[in-house]
């Protein structure tokens, strides 16, 4: 709504989520022009999302995104409301009514399933709870991996289970200066693991690992990657694929995959061993995982839309520990719409949809909305097309005013809750980081939240 004197009413925004998706939501809002309050509500005391308990300590290039999300928490007219989860300590029914809209981007912290027998197995994780483990998530802080097993598999070939395996196979020496948790770093030193299965449901052409995460598991130390010829077979219709000038990727794997045929196990303390066109069928053992059975799969179907077809031959592969790494999956928000099929809020460009008809007010973006794909950049056109959307429902009135943070706060502090806002946040960080120097790491994250509330 525009006053006689060319002032635009203050549009309150709330954002749920405070990931990649969520703050380039916020950085395209505080970028529009618009007179906007931007309040990004966050269900931990610590900000970033999988930025910071989702990518590998060992990858801290990826992690520098949180300098630009941290000049985007700077800038006026942002708000950070941390240690609030919306479902538990507001509804989102009342965030509707203290906001004009609200943007979700709670990315996909659960996982696939791969409904087989024997999945819930002791012994038998997801890579979701492994990734936060390795990372200090408070959700995960304390689940325990048997390390004296001598061999895992990994079901999945993209680049979490690239991740997962290669924290699993490097030498613990290579992750002391990385902010890997302490818990997780003294785990893994005692681990007796000799053997990793990378196992795919398809072929090599298939896999979705990029090149360079494909290319550091033959580059670790001590360990070997491996797999036999027979199981690098480029059938007529992935020579297609490979052949298509928009699937590089793909061409630059299976070279890779060609030249560890020739790799020798000798003198390898671990071998990564990638096995192609199986489905796991079930898991086996008496009171934990002994070993997973594997049905042989043929492709068919034309190429870029070969699906993996069960024939009947199986084998088994003895197994102490399997992790499932088969795509993130978002979660229902009670009060909004929710695709349980593909796993997303359903929506158009961003708007969400019940039933064909947007919900006024309520948008969302990220995994939450596509889906779990694409790096941490792909979340800034998604979230730059969620806010566009949002603009323009809003370009000719605010509607009536909100009062915004304000409210807000004073119905969560009449709930006792302790909001966690940015100069707290920036104290937790600075504690972390002190931490961190006695061992030379960036940080030592603190991995339970009342240990994050007692820096406060
Ligand atoms: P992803 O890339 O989608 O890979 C999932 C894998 O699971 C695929 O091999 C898929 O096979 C397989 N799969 C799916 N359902 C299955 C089932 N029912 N049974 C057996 N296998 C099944 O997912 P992701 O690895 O979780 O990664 C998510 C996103 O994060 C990706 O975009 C990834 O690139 C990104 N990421 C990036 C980095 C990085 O840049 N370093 C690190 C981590 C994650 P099909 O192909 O047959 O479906």
């Amino acid at each position: 709504m525009t006053h006689p004197n060319g002032r635009q009413d203050v549009l309150h925004i709330a954002i749920v989520g405070s990931g990649p998706s969520g703050f380039y939501a916020a950085e395209a809002l505080l970028r529009s022009g618009r007179n906007v309050q931007v309040d990004m509500i966050e269900r931990l005391p610590t900000p970033f999302g999988l930025v910071r308990s989702g990518v590998a300590p060992d990858h801290p290039k990826l992690k520098q995104s949180t300098l630009v999300f941290d000049r985007i928490s700077r800038q006026e007219g942002f708000n950070f409301l941390g240690n609030v989860m919306v479902g538990r300590d507001v509804s989102l029914v009342e965030l509707q009514s203290t906001h004009h809209a609200v943007i979700l981007a709670c990315g996909a912290h659960s996982d696939r399933r791969m409904g087989i027998p024997g999945e819930d197995l002791e012994g038998s994780h997801t890579a979701t709870a492994f990734v936060g483990w390795y990372n200090g998530h408070p959700d995960f802080r304390d689940r325990v991996f048997d390390f004296t097993q001598e061999v895992a598999v990994i079901v999945g070939h993209g680049n979490v289970a690239a991740d997962v395996c290669r924290i699993l196979a490097k030498p613990v020496d290579e992750l002391r200066s990385t902010d890997i948790s302490d818990h997780a770093f003294h785990a893994l030193s005692e681990s007796r693991l000799r053997e990793i299965y990378l196992v795919g449901r398809r072929g090599p052409a298939q896999a979705k690992f990029t090149p360079k995460e494909l290319r550091e598991l033959g580059e670790i130390e001590g360990t070997v990657a491996r797999l036999d010829a027979q199981e690098c077979h480029v059938g007529a219709q992935c020579e297609v694929e490979l052949a298509s000038p928009t699937n590089t990727f793909a061409a630059k794997n299976v070279e890779l995959f060609r030249s560890y045929i020739l790799n020798e196990s000798s003198g390898a303390s671990r071998t990564i061993r990638f096995r192609f066109c199986l489905r796991p069928v079930a898991l086996h053992g008496n009171g934990r995982v002994e070993a997973m059975t594997l049905e042989r799969n043929a492709l068919e179907g034309p190429a870029f839309a070969q699906v993996a077809r069960p024939t009947g031959a199986c084998e088994v592969l003895s197994c102490g520990l399997v992790f499932r790494s088969i795509g993130y999956r978002s979660e229902a928000i009670e009060g909004a719409p929710f695709d349980p099929q593909r796993g997303v809020v359903p929506n158009d460009r961003g708007r969400v949809l019940d039933d064909s008809h947007h919900v006024p007010g309520l948008y969302v973006t990220g995994w939450q909305k596509r889906g779990p794909s694409g790096i941490i950049g792909t979340n800034r056109a998604d979230s730059i097309e969620t806010v566009e959307a949002l603009l323009s429902d809003f370009a000719a009135a605010s509607g009536s005013p909100r009062p915004g943070a304000t409210a807000l706060r004073d119905l969560l502090e009449g709930r006792g809750i302790r909001i966690v806002g940015l100069e707290d946040w920036q104290k937790i960080d600075a504690a972390e980081t002190e931490r961190g120097k006695a061992t030379g790491k960036p940080r030592e994250k603190f991995t339970r939240i009342d240990e994050m509330l007692s820096v406060l």
